[in-house]
């Protein structure tokens, strides 16, 4: 499917993807709205993202996106990408009221919530299952800088087994186009500032592992946030971090949202299905990533992560 097909008669578009944004989100609703202006150019095109991460600056007119959502505006069409319809925080009214509703996702837990859904949990992002939907020669050197982002946070640079011969045939596409690949990888997927290192540093340092060091388990509390004066998108990678200890089968990192109420994320190497844990507790993601939010007291939360992720265990060698 051609995303032009489904737009023919929309005059005014609305993209958005989910809350708290990772390069997935931002590169495949930014790559989509550059190409969506160049092959739709009298459509109004708005986009709709809680506040991208700075190091996503380097995304051609990143600054056009709205991160207000009071809108009264009834869209033609709303594209939801990267999530399905519960993950678009403040956005999900102007997504309700839209006169058609579009989602294309790669998420395992996401059944479709548009009236025209693609979701193939097979891709290794959002901004790959794009690419085949775009007309090539439409495609520039800003587009594919924001596609290109979108696949290497999502496969961890190429090196997740989410990657296909397909996404690496895609990648050599995109990266014809001259743009600074390198400079990108290490700008907005390895570099981290220094407090980012420290926190990373003192999660590893308070870790705990457990079930036999099959799997490991630390937690960023609110005060210890406001202690190295960091944000949830300064502790990015710190699940990733913990998943890569030899003998490790199941990451889990939480931080603290609220009062008695933890985002968590999960990662496996494929001995555990964390998708169908994340979804038991009102969350979702892909087989060796997911995540959910839990209320209780932390440990109580490690708890009930733990008889699921056991139970899993037991069925392996
Ligand atoms: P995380 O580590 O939480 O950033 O997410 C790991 C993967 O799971 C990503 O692909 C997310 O998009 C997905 N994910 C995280 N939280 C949820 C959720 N509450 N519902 C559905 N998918 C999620
Ligand atoms: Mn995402
Ligand atoms: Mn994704």
């Amino acid at each position: 499917m051609r995303i032009i097909d489904e737009l023919k008669d929309a005059k005014t578009i609305a993209l958005g993807g989910h809350i708290r944004p990772d390069g997935d989100c931002v590169g495949s609703v930014m790559g989509l709205y550059l190409y969506l202006k160049k092959e739709m150019p009298a459509a109004e095109i708005d986009v709709y993202l809680s506040k991208p991460a700075e190091i996503f600056n380097c995304i051609a007119h990143i600054e056009d996106v709205k991160s207000e959502f009071n809108t009264d505006k009834i869209y033609d069409a709303f594209i939801v990408l990267d999530c399905s319809e519960e993950r678009l925080g403040e956005a999900t009214p102007i997504y309700r009221k839209a006169r058609k509703k579009i989602n294309i996702d790669h998420h395992v837990s996401n059944p479709g919530s548009g009236d025209v859904s693609v979701v193939e949990p097979k891709r290794s992002s959002t901004a790959e299952l794009l690419y085949e939907m775009m007309n090539p020669d439409l495609i520039d050197e800003e587009i594919a800088t924001a596609l290109y982002i979108g696949i290497v946070h999502d496969t961890g640079v190429m090196r997740y087994s989410n990657t296909s011969p397909r996404t690496l045939q895609i990648v050599a596409e995109l990266i014809k186009f001259g743009f600074d690949f390198s400079k990108i990888v290490e700008e907005t997927f390895f570099e981290k500032t220094y407090l980012q290192t420290q926190i990373m540093g003192r999660a590893v340092l308070e870790s705990v592992r457990f079930l036999g060091d099959r799997c490991i388990v630390s937690m960023v509390s609110r005060r210890m946030m406001d202690f190295y004066r960091v944000t949830p998108k300064d502790l990015d990678g710190i699940v990733n971090h913990l998943q890569s200890v030899k003998g490790v089968d199941c990451a889990i990192f939480m931080y603290e949202t609220g009062t008695l109420e933890y985002k968590v994320s999960m990662r496996s190497n494929g001995k555990v299905d964390v998708a169908s844990i994340a979804m038991k507790f009102g969350g979702g993601g892909h087989v060796r990533a997911a995540g959910c939010t839990m209320n209780g007291t932390y440990h109580d939360n490690i708890n009930n992560l733990s008889i699921e992720i056991a139970e899993q265990l037991s069925h392996t060698d």
